[in-house]
């Protein structure tokens, strides 16, 4: 049984060499007897998510209370979809797939399942429930609709637009009849094309490999990845956002002059409401560029995670002059509103109304490198790590 461990805890940026892949030959692959209610799953997908960086870390902070944290030696842990492979829980049995908390590892045994979903949608690809139908899709759901209540025609700015959260709220935005504009950091996030849609997935990373993904789905699917410079078909995030997932404008924030000019130009009568997901400089130029009684959603502050000193907020009086409303959340408080989000997301799936870009890591031992690369933008969407094949 293959395994990503923690071999060092981090410190500022996660780094490849925190962990180690190691390889457990004694496990059995049936749940012990003395588990009353243990299941055994075999992994076909893991999600990066920015929130592992704080488990990775030894040291304390706010967040302490929330999570707990991967001690040194053990397995990292997430959100997966598996297969249920030996039972002795009631609520599952042997074949069923699901989504939830599983180890990054190639079998995981879990003691106690009560964070695994059953998964009763199977006419999409698995890999969605790590995104679109996970954590990150009910995080864009709860975080626009309950916490910025939307209305057609208002204006909308998203952070990290192209990720795994951003992308779903700027198209749920859209779905509202909102006006939406999204920034991401890299020219190079540029079409994820699909050239025969279901068959052939062409995908220029950013590092400059291009990817061909065949799939035949649900029979087969295999990729080839070829090294070469891509520099003359790339394209910048505009493309990705606004002409493959609709966002009405775009922009990369790291080649603006300024970021209050940028928002000005693409906001020219404010914003009424922010999606954050960066938080840092940006936050501050948002702060600015507000309208009357807008709405911020605080989804999450990638920018301040790994810097020893968070960076300050100068514009904090735009809160009280213009009255807005700056609510934090968790995707823990909508757990509850994930049958209606199904509801609404999977008819706009089939009518291939919702468009999901995925960023798929071959192989377990790349999956430290795909967390990595989070923190410096280089997932084109959802990054997920690929265990093993259906
Ligand atoms: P993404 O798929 O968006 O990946 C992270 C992206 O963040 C990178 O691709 C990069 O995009 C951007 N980024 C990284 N470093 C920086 C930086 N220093 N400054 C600006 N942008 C940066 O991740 P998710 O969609 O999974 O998560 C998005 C946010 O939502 C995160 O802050 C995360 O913590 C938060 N979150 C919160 C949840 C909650 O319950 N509140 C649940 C899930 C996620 P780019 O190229 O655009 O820079």
């Amino acid at each position: 049984n293959k395994q990503v461990v923690l071999k060092n805890y981090a410190t500022g940026f996660v780094k490849d060499s925190d962990f180690i892949i190691k390889t457990d030959s004694t496990m059995s692959l049936k749940v012990p007897e003395s588990s009353s209610k243990g299941v055994l799953v075999k992994n076909f997908y893991l999600s990066c998510d920015p929130y592992l960086s704080f488990l990775l870390q030894k040291s304390d902070s706010s967040l302490e209370a929330q999570f707990s944290r991967f001690s040194l030696g053990s397995t990292i842990n997430g959100f997966g979809v598996a297969k249920v492979v030996d039972s002795r829980h009631p609520k599952f049995e042997k074949g069923d797939l699901v989504w939830g908390i599983t180890g990054w590892e190639e079998y995981s045994l879990i003691a106690e399942p009560d964070s695994l979903f059953k998964i009763e949608h199977t006419d999409v690809p698995l890999s969605h429930y790590t995104g679109l139908l996970g954590m990150p899709g009910l995080t864009a759901y709860g975080g626009l609709f309950e916490v910025c209540n939307p209305k057609k025609g208002e204006k909308v700015f998203v952070s990290a637009a192209s990720g795994a959260v951003g992308q779903l709220v700027g198209q749920f935005a859209k779905l509202t009849g909102c006006h939406v504009v999204g920034s991401a950091g890299s020219r190079e996030k540029c079409t994820h094309g699909s050239v025969l849609q279901k068959f052939l997935v062409i995908h220029v990373r950013a590092d400059g490999h291009v990817l061909l993904s065949f799939h035949v789905w649900p029979l087969a699917s295999f990729s080839v990845e070829i090294a070469f410079s891509i520099s003359s078909i790339t394209q910048d995030p505009v493309d990705l956002l606004k002409n493959k997932l609709g966002f009405d404008d775009a922009f990369n924030y790291k080649e603006e002059q300024g970021l209050d000019a940028a928002l000005k130009r693409y906001f020219p009568e404010g914003i009424d409401i922010y999606f954050e997901n960066v938080g840092g400089k940006m936050l501050d130029a948002v702060l600015l560029n507000m309208r009357m009684h807008g709405r911020i959603a605080v989804c999450g502050l990638i920018s301040q995670y790994n810097l020893e000193k968070p960076e300050g907020l100068y514009n904090v009086a735009s809160i009280l002059f213009k009255r807005l409303r700056v609510e934090g959340f968790a995707v823990f408080d909508y757990l509850h509103l994930y049958p209606k989000f199904l509801d609404l997301v999977l008819p706009q799936i089939r009518a291939k109304k919702i468009t999901y870009v995925e960023d798929i890591a071959e192989g377990l031992e790349n999956g430290p490198a795909a967390l990595v690369g989070l923190f410096s933008g280089r997932n084109v969407g959802k990054q997920v790590v690929l265990v093993a094949r259906e």
